[in-house]
């Protein structure tokens, strides 16, 4: 630690991360802290111009309502957010979102994202809420005008810093601890205010890619559990933690399905050929009244491929050539009309892959594929945490103001009298985008929206509450996070392979053994995402071993001590995963995950939401229900 120069910053509002979410949150905390003459600080460990799940390029906005021109109501997206979510959902979380979110849209579109139209001049629809743009520079066009807001106000932007901890003062979050991922330098940040965005996690569990195939996954592996961590550790309530999200999607390269599925109108079908959406439609059934709904929830289309699998009738095909057919030969007595059609479908279908996963496109290269003359596999991905999308864990965060009257008391409480919108139950502290709870299906255009919002409400919980108090135990928080540095210099003479010391464990090792548990014991790919009570149990007692060798991971660097910090987080968004499943003792998302030994759902005990909260103090977890308040008819 010696040679590490320590940073201090003092801000008004730090916003940790710098993804979609956090861009929103850095727009709008800009304009308010310039009115009111405050500072706004943004830490990312990436840069936010290619930083988070949006960096990849994305080639639809998931959630626009069309609000503007009469094409859906506000309550039409808590209806569909709450049916996808087999009824779990905070309404009022996803009412705010929904009434803001075409407002970013709208700011995209002017910042220069360029969005499909039709001859019209409408956007053009991928599905209801879908619209398509051409994505590709996409993270680039949000960041850049959050960058330039910053720069307006006077704010500062850090980049390659990773967050690792919230800093405390009397159970209120004022502010955070970091280092950089390229200097010898450890940041800390004293803030009135403080915006968790610092997305979901991937590689908890153990991915399908493994070997030579490693750091392939759906979900981009720069996210790693830190916004669970940080505002777990903080004290804070959380919620859906047991709603994990599972996309199926072409099989290695993880391409997307929505443009086959919803544009190109494509089947999926066992490799028997029977379309597992009609063959099992009586299983729908058993998940009244969500599987008698349309759209069927995400997690039961993909349960009813996982029973075609589970009976040998894998692999399971996209019929992408079958679709590509149907759709020309309505053509097909016109030859020049045809041709115009197939170039038009091929190069929608590139675009799709070339804005988001090129991989597919290789893969398929590699394998000889041309998918309008053949199927191509898919499967259902490993599980990952990402609340913004169609899974739902975050932080249990507060109503908005104007909607305090409409909501039940645990959905709102204040800070010296007063209520701020997307505050966590610790004072202080905002979460938003993926960090933020039962309010999923924000996706990108969401998560700026709910980011802006919780912007504007981390500024105005500072304008109301000007001090800054001193952060507890800064130095014991120091020691701790240059630990696995120390123990590296200190051993690692012990062996000739400094990967191999019976003193430490380096962090890639520690990463595998984390998946190994999660993969085994929770219901990961080859435990064909089934577990029950007692798998949970064993688990909890392995991963308890696990955390305590945590305290001996070694970084030969700054870049492994990034690998470090990051399998903690993940670490413990895996404990609140295990214990959040086991509290629920029933079976409620299948496809998502399955309790063989609660299999069915069990509506009159456990339509509710289940929180979970560790105890700074003690040290202690505690999980129970909260009650889920239907606000939209
Ligand atoms: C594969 C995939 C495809 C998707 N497709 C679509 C789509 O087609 N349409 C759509 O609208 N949405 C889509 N989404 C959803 C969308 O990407 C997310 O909803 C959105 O990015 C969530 O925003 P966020 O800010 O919470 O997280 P992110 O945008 O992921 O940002 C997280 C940020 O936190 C930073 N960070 C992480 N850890 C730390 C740390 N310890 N310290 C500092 N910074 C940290 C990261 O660098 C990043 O800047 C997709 C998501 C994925 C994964």
């Amino acid at each position: 630690m010696a040679n590490w120069e320590t940073v201090e910053v003092t801000t008004d509002v730090l916003i940790c991360g710098g993804g979609m979410a956090a861009c929103g949150a850095a727009v709008e905390a800009a304009y308010w802290a310039k009115k009111n003459g405050l500072k706004v600080a943004l830490a990312d460990k990436a840069v936010p111009t290619r930083s988070g799940a949006v960096a990849m390029g994305l080639s639809a906005i998931n959630e626009y309502i069309g609000y503007g021109k009469g094409d859906n109501t506000l309550e039409d997206y808590v209806r569909y957010v709450r049916q996808d979510l087999m009824g779990v959902c905070r309404e009022d979380l996803v009412f705010n979102i929904a009434r803001h979110v075409d407002s970013s849209v709208h700011l995209f579109e002017k910042w220069g994202l360029p969005i499909w139209k039709d001859a019209d001049g409408n956007y053009v629809h991928e599905g209801r809420w879908q619209v398509m743009i051409n994505g590709e520079s996409y993270k680039v066009v949000i960041s850049e005008a959050a960058i330039n807001a910053m720069q307006d106000a006077g704010g500062e932007i850090y980049e390659r810093v990773f967050i690792v901890a919230p800093l405390m003062s009397g159970g209120r979050c004022v502010g955070a601890i970091g280092f950089s991922t390229r200097e010898p330098k450890i940041y800390v940040f004293k803030a009135k205010a403080v915006v968790a965005t610092m997305g979901g996690a991937v590689h908890v569990f153990r991915p399908r890619s493994t070997g030579e195939g490693l750091g392939r996954s759906w979900y981009p592996p720069f996210n790693s559990g830190s916004s669970a961590f940080f505002t777990m550790r903080a004290g804070a309530e959380m919620t859906c933690q047991e709603v994990r999200f599972i996309p199926v999607r072409f099989k290695d390269a993880y391409g997307p399905v929505g443009a086959w599925f919803l544009l190109f109108k494509s089947r999926a079908v066992s490799a028997e050929g029977g379309d597992y959406m009609v063959e099992h439609k009586a299983e729908l059934q058993n998940w009244a009244p969500y599987g008698l709904a349309k759209p069927i929830p995400a997690n039961l289309r993909n349960y009813l491929g996982m029973l075609d699998t589970d009976a040998g009738l894998g692999p399971l095909y996209m019929e992408t050539d079958e679709a590509i057919q149907k759709l020309a030969d309505q053509y097909k007595d016109d030859p020049k009309a045809f041709k115009k059609k197939m170039k038009e479908l091929e190069s929608e279908a590139w675009e799709d892959f070339l804005d988001m996963t090129i991989s597919q496109a290789i893969l398929w290269a590699a394998q000889n594929i041309a998918p309008e003359e053949k199927h191509s596999e898919i499967a259902a991905c490993e599980p990952y945490f990402i609340g913004s999308h169609s899974g739902a864990s975050g932080a249990w965060v507060c109503t908005p103001p104007d909607m305090a009257d409409k909501v039940p008391a645990h959905y709102k409480w204040e800070y010296n009298g007063k209520v701020y919108g997307n505050m966590t139950t610790v004072p202080g502290l905002f979460a938003a985008g993926d960090a933020s709870g039962a309010s999923s299906h924000k996706f990108s255009s969401g998560s700026n929206a709910e980011g802006r919002w919780a912007g504007k409400q981390a500024v105005r919980f500072a304008v109301n509450n000007p001090d800054i108090p001193a952060p507890e135990g800064v130095d014991e928080l120091k020691a701790r996070l240059m630990r696995p540095l120390e123990l590296f210099e200190q051993f690692s003479g012990y062996s000739y392979d400094s990967n191999i010391n019976p003193n430490y464990i380096k962090p890639f090792q520690f990463m595998f053994r984390l998946q190994k548990i999660m993969d085994e014991y929770a219901g990961g790919v080859s435990s064909a995402f089934k577990t029950s009570k007692a798998l949970l149990e064993r688990g909890l007692e392995l991963l308890a071993f696990l955390k305590e060798d945590s305290e001996k991971l070694a970084a030969e660097d700054a870049y492994e001590l990034e690998r470090c910090w990051e399998n903690i987080h993940r670490m413990w968004q895996a404990e609140a995963h295990v214990r959040t499943i086991l509290f629920r003792e029933e079976t409620r998302w299948p496809g998502y995950y399955f309790r063989s030994d609660t299999p069915k759902m069990d509506d009159a005990n456990w339509l509710t939401f289940a929180n979970i909260k560790w105890d700074p103090k003690t040290g202690e977890w505690a999980t129970f229900k909260r009650e889920i308040v239907k606000l939209v008819n």
